[in-house]
């Protein structure tokens, strides 16, 4: 399959990697659009949160437990914010689930 972030997941592509286990990556993204921005996505293919399902949806949990790791240890005491683009109304670029963890500067509300 030709997915940008399966072959970051699997090391075909290279990225700048923060974290990593055997389910999930955390790197950082290309085009970054707060002074952080890593991106968290599930080894497994998984295409949006509309593909999320009662056997592969528990990673998510382990994905926002490790955002707010990573929050921690890059220090975003004041907050942070984690975004899923989901869809062409969403903003999805990337067809590969994936969660923005945004912080560094403050967040507006609501998103444009
Ligand atoms: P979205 O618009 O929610 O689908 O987000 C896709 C994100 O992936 C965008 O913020 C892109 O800048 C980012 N991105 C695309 N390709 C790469 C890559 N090879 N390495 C890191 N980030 C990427
Ligand atoms: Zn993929």
């Amino acid at each position: 399959m030709d997915c940008i972030f399966c072959k970051i997941a699997a090391g075909e592509i290279p990225s700048n990697k923060v974290y990593e286990d055997d389910q999930i990556v955390a790197f950082y993204d290309l085009d970054p659009q707060a002074p952080v921005h890593v991106l968290l996505i599930p080894k497994e293919h998984i295409a949006s949160a509309n593909e999320l399902n009662d056997r592969n949806s528990e990673v998510v949990g382990h994905i926002y437990l490790t955002a707010a790791r990573i929050a921690k240890e890059l220090h975003l005491d004041n907050g942070y914010r984690i975004v899923n683009n989901c869809g062409v109304d969403g903003g999805q670029t990337v067809g590969h689930l994936h969660f923005h963890l945004l912080g560094g500067r403050s967040m507006k509300w609501p998103p444009g």
